[in-house]
C-alpha cells in the first residue's frame, strides 16, 4: 500500500522548497509570518497542549527576545548572532524566575498570573526610554551568515522554515523520550507522576523554559525580519492569539503549531479583506468574529484541525517493541528482614480520624493483606505509606529510613511502587507508553539527550522491559492500544504492570482484583505468588476473602481507622470480633 503520510510529507516539503520561486512577494511574506508564529506556538503546544499549563504570557517572551536582540544590534551595533545568544539567555532566565515563582500556583491562579505579568512586561517595553517607548526601535539589521545575507524576503523564508523544521524535529524527539513522557504524564495528575518518581515541579519548570526558548527564537526571527520592534505585537491579545493558534491546530500535535499558525494568520488576513465591505468598524468586528470562532472551536473541535484530519488517515500500526537487553534489577532485601514499620500513625481529615494510632510491620518477602469494611481507612493508610498524604502523628520507617515526611518520589526511589484504588492512568497514551512511565527512575536521559535522540539505546531497553511486564500481566497482545479503551478491571492490571516496571522491592496494591472475573483473579494470584518467589514484598487491600485467604501470609484487620487484630489468615477468619465487624456490612 502507498504510504499516504510519507507521500503527503514529501509533497509538502517539495512545495515548501519551491514556493518562493512561484509565489509573489505578498505570499512569501505571509509564509514568513506563519513560520515565525509557528515557532512560538510550538512552545505552547508542548507547554499547554501537552503539559496542561495554560500560559497567557507567550507573546511577552517573544517580545523580551525581540527587544533584546533589537537593542543589542540596532543601538549597540552587535551581531544578530550575539543577539540570538543574549536573547535566549535573557528569555530563558526570565522564564526560569517567573516559572519558579508562579508554577506552584494551583488551578486558575497560574493562567491569571501569566496575564498579569504579560501586561506588566508590555508596559515596561512601552515606557523604557532605552527601548524607544511606545514608538519602538527601528534600524534593526538583517541577519547575515558569512557572505549570505538574509535581508530579502526570500532568503528569510528559508531561514525561518529551516529553523522551524529543526525546532519541530527536536520537539518531536523530546516528546518521544523519557522527559517528554513525563511532560505528557503531567495531565494525569501530580499524584500519579510523583508516585513514579517524577519531580513534577521540575518538569513543569523546564517545560516552561523550553516553551520560552522557542518564543525567544521566534522573537529573534521576528525582530530581524520586520527590522523594527514596538510593544504592540507582544501584548496579551497576541498571547491569546498564540493560544488560539495552538488550540485551532491541535493542541497535542507538533504539526498543529504550523497548521494553527497558518489557519489563524490566513483567516485574519481574509477577514481584513472582506470585513471592510460589511462594516466601518472592521477592526472591532475582527475581534468579535475571532471570539465566536474560538468558542465554536472549543465546543466542537477541541482536538483542532490536526485531529480532524487524522480521523481520515489510516491508523499507523507500530511494530511491537524490538528485542533488547534486559534492564538491570535492584537487589532485593533478604527475606525476613524488617522492611516497613508503621507506629502510632494518625491521620485526621478535619474532625474525622481516618487512621487512628495504627501500627503494623512487614518483613521482606511476605504478602500482607489489609482488610476491613469500607471507610475503615485502608486507602488513607496506603496514601500515608506512599507519601501521597502525610500523617498528623506517628512514624513510618521504610528500609530503615524515616519516611513520615518524605515526598512520594523519594519513597518511590527507595523501592516502593503502588497502584491506586481509583485508577490513575493516561487514557490517551498507549498501554506500553503507560507502562514505560514506570521505568522513569531506572533510566537517565535528560531533556537535551532526549531532544537530540541520544537516548535510543536506553529507550529500546526501557520499552523492552515495559513490553515484558505487559506480557507478564497478560496484556501483551495489543501494546499500542489506548489505555482508555480497556475495561476497568484491565486498567487495574495495567497499573500493576506499570508498578512492576519500576522494579519495586515493596509493591502496594489497592483493591487490584476489583472488577476482575474469576479466571483473571486466579491469574493475578499466580502473578503475585511468582513475584513473592522473586523476593518482592507485597501489601494489598482486597475484599474478596477467598482471594485473600489462599494467597497471603498475614492479615491486618482495620475498623474505624484502628487495628482490630492481625495474624495468619485462618486465625483471622475464626476471630469472632472480625466476623462481627464484617457482619456489620462489607462489600
Ligand atoms: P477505605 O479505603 O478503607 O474504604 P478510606 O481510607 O478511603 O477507606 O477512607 C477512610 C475515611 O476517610 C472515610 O470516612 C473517608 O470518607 C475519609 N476520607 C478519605 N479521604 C479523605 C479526604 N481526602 N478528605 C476527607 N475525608 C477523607
Ligand atoms: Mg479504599
Amino acid at each position: 500500500m502507498v504510504n499516504i503520510r510519507l507521500v503527503a510529507s514529501l509533497a509538502a516539503a517539495l512545495a515548501l522548497i519551491l514556493m518562493p520561486f512561484f509565489a509573489g512577494t505578498f505570499t512569501v511574506t505571509l509564509m514568513n509570518y506563519i513560520g515565525v508564529y509557528a515557532v512560538a506556538v510550538l512552545g505552547l503546544v508542548i507547554l499547554t497542549g501537552i503539559g496542561g499549563v495554560t500560559s497567557f504570557g507567550q507573546a511577552s517572551f517573544v517580545g523580551i527576545s525581540a527587544y533584546a536582540s533589537a537593542w543589542l544590534t540596532a543601538t549597540q551595533g552587535f551581531s544578530p548572532w550575539l543577539g540570538l545568544l543574549v536573547a535566549c539567555v535573557i528569555t530563558g532566565g526570565s522564564a526560569f524566575v517567573i516559572g519558579g515563582v508562579t508554577l506552584r500556583l494551583k488551578g486558575h491562579f497560574l493562567p491569571l498570573s501569566t496575564i498579569a505579568w504579560g501586561i506588566a512586561i508590555f508596559y515596561l517595553f512601552g515606557n523604557l526610554e532605552a527601548l524607544g517607548r511606545f514608538g519602538g526601535l527601528s534600524g534593526v539589521p538583517p541577519i547575515a551568515l558569512g557572505p549570505v545575507s538574509f535581508a530579502s524576503n526570500g532568503a528569510m523564508y528559508y531561514l525561518i522554515w529551516i529553523t522551524l523544521g529543526l525546532c519541530m524535529l527536536l520537539c518531536s524527539n523530546l516528546l518521544r523520550a523519557r522527559e517528554g513522557r513525563a511532560i505528557r504524564s503531567l495531565r494525569g495528575g501530580k499524584q500519579m507522576s510523583e508516585s513514579l518518581g517524577i519531580n513534577t515541579f521540575r518538569i513543569r519548570l523546564v517545560t516552561f523554559v523550553v516553551a520560552a526558548l522557542l518564543a525567544a527564537i521566534s522573537g529573534w526571527l521576528y525582530a530581524h525580519m520586520s527590522r523594527f520592534v514596538s510593544p504592540a505585537p507582544f501584548d496579551v491579545r497576541a498571547s491569546i492569539e498564540y493560544l488560539f493558534m495552538a488550540i485551532a491546530g491541535g493542541q497535542g500535535y507538533i504539526v498543529g503549531a504550523v497548521v494553527g499558525a497558518a489557519a489563524i494568520t490566513l483567516a485574519k488576513n481574509y477577514l481584513q479583506d472582506i470585513l471592510p465591505a460589511f462594516t466601518q468598524h472592521s477592526e472591532q468586528m475582527e475581534v468579535v468574529v475571532f471570539s465566536v470562532l474560538f468558542i465554536v472551536l472549543l465546543h466542537h473541535a477541541r482536538g483542532g484541525i490536526v485531529s480532524l484530519v487524522r480521523r481520515w488517515l489510516p491508523r499507523r500500526k507500530p511494530a511491537p517493541p524490538a528485542a533488547a537487553s534486559d534492564m538491570e534489577r535492584r537487589e532485593m532485601p533478604k527475606a525476613g528482614t524488617p522492611l516497613l514499620e508503621v507506629e502510632g500513625l494518625t491521620k485526621r481529615f478535619g474532625g474525622l480520624v481516618a487512621v487512628n494510632k495504627m501500627g503494623f510491620s512487614i518483613r521482606a518477602g511476605e504478602i500482607l493483606a489489609l482488610i476491613g469494611p469500607n471507610g475503615a481507612g485502608k486507602s488513607t493508610m496506603f496514601n500515608l505509606i506512599a507519601g501521597a498524604l502525610h500523617a498528623d502523628e506517628g512514624k513510618i520507617t521504610l528500609f530503615g529510613e524515616d519516611i513520615s515526611k518524605a515526598p512520594s518520589r523519594r519513597i518511590a526511589a527507595l523501592g516502593l511502587a503502588r497502584t491506586f484504588q481509583h485508577v490513575k492512568l493516561r487514557p490517551n497514551m498507549s498501554l506500553i507508553d503507560n507502562v514505560v512511565l514506570g521505568t522513569y527512575q531506572r533510566t537517565k536521559a535528560g531533556f537535551v539527550s532526549g531532544a537530540l535522540a541520544l537516548d535510543r539505546n536506553e529507550e529500546r531497553i526501557a520499552y523492552h522491559e515495559a513490553y515484558r511486564q505487559l506480557k507478564r500481566v497478560g496484556l501483551g497482545d495489543n501494546p499500542h492500544e489506548l489505555a482508555g479503551n480497556l475495561s476497568l478491571g484491565a486498567q487495574r492490571i495495567l497499573e500493576v504492570a506499570r508498578a512492576l516496571a519500576a522494579d519495586p522491592a515493596l509493591l502496594i496494591l489497592d483493591e487490584p482484583a476489583a472488577g476482575l472475573r474469576r479466571m483473571e483473579k486466579q491469574a493475578l494470584a499466580e502473578l503475585l505468588r511468582a513475584l513473592r518467589a522473586e523476593g518482592v514484598t507485597i501489601l494489598l487491600v482486597e475484599h474478596d476473602m477467598e482471594f485473600v485467604m489462599n494467597l497471603v501470609d498475614r492479615i491486618v484487620v482495620m475498623v474505624f481507622g484502628s487495628k482490630l487484630t492481625e495474624g495468619a489468615p485462618a486465625a483471622v477468619r475464626a476471630d469472632s470480633q472480625v466476623q462481627e465487624a464484617y457482619l456489620g456490612g462489607v462489600a
